[in-house]
């Protein structure tokens, strides 16, 4: 099926809640097709498709667990076919699975890293690999496609009880920053968000507890937890042509986590 002109496409992988279904609200509502992945919660992508259709945007659900690579280029595929091309990559689908270092198993490391690290490359190497079929796509002397990785402010701020995690966003960096001026010369524009405390369900036992979010409100010096959306405007910016001179930067979306709030009256 041919796109109208000017109408991106766009991916989200971990879409069905959260922050993936935030930025997939915020690109349908600006008119865009937007691929809402999901990999068990059909409810919930479900729910994301009817928001997006809400907006004025065109939906297409796609199931993937983005760690298994057939499972991927299955998607991709179907995306490419489906809206002859693709535009817009938000890497965003993540986990945690906690646990003091000396318990952890193998297996949680690697499921960790299965989705936050290899997913985010599997699905960023068959964006690049779509990219490279579409010349002369996007905004006439702009980027030929955006991939936004979703990180997070533990890509810098260490994290005890939450090894696995950190270096999974620690991957993320330099996975961004190496590819992005991999890319440079092709016209592929490659950046991260990285947010801090975002109310969302990987969160929740943290934020639907008093006491736990008023040890947590104390990190934050903009004094409030973020929501999806606040992820989500900057998204459809560093997608759009508004950006098209950042490449391989990291946005912080933190309300000021990352500026150690422990010096206010330490320093
Ligand atoms: P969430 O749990 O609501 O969203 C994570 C999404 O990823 C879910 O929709 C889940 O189904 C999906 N997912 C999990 N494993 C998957 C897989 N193998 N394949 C495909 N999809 C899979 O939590 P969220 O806060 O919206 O998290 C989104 C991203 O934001 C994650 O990468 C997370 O690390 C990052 N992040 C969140 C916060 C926060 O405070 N909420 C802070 C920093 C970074």
């Amino acid at each position: 099926m041919a796109i109208k002109e000017n109408v991106q496409t766009v991916l989200v992988t971990g879409a069905s809640s959260g922050i993936g279904q935030g930025i997939a609200i915020a690109f349908g509502m600006r008119g865009a097709n937007v691929v809402i992945n999901y990999y068990s919660d059909e409810k919930g992508a479900a729910d994301t498709l009817k928001k997006v259709e809400a907006g004025g945007g065109k939906g297409l659900i796609l199931k993937a667990d983005v760690g298994e690579e057939d499972e991927v280029l299955r998607m991709f595929k179907e995306v490419t076919e489906e809206f002859d091309g693709l535009d817009v990559l938000i890497n965003n689908a993540g986990i945690q699975d906690d646990s003091a270092f000396a318990d952890m198993s193998l297996e949680q490391w690697e499921n960790v890293m299965s989705t936050n690290l290899t997913g985010q490359f599997l699905c960023a190497r068959e964006a690049i690999r779509a990219f490279g079929k579409q010349k002369g796509r996007g905004a006439k002397g702009k980027a030929i496609g955006n991939i936004v990785f979703i990180s997070s402010v533990h890509d810098i701020i260490p994290w005890a009880g939450h090894v696995n995690y950190a270096s999974s966003k620690g991957g993320i960096l330099m996975l961004m920053k190496s590819l992005a001026l991999e890319v440079a010369p092709q016209k592929i524009r490659v950046n991260a968000i990285s947010p801090g405390a975002i109310a969302t369900d990987i969160n929740d036992e943290v934020w639907k507890d008093k006491k736990k979010k008023k040890d947590l409100l104390e990190l934050i010096p903009y004094k409030r937890i973020g929501l999806p959306e606040d992820i989500a405007n900057v998204a459809v910016f560093l997608a759009s042509p508004d950006s098209d001179y950042i490449t391989g930067t990291t946005i912080y979306v933190d309300g000021g986590m990352t500026l150690y709030p422990g010096f206010v009256e330490n320093g």
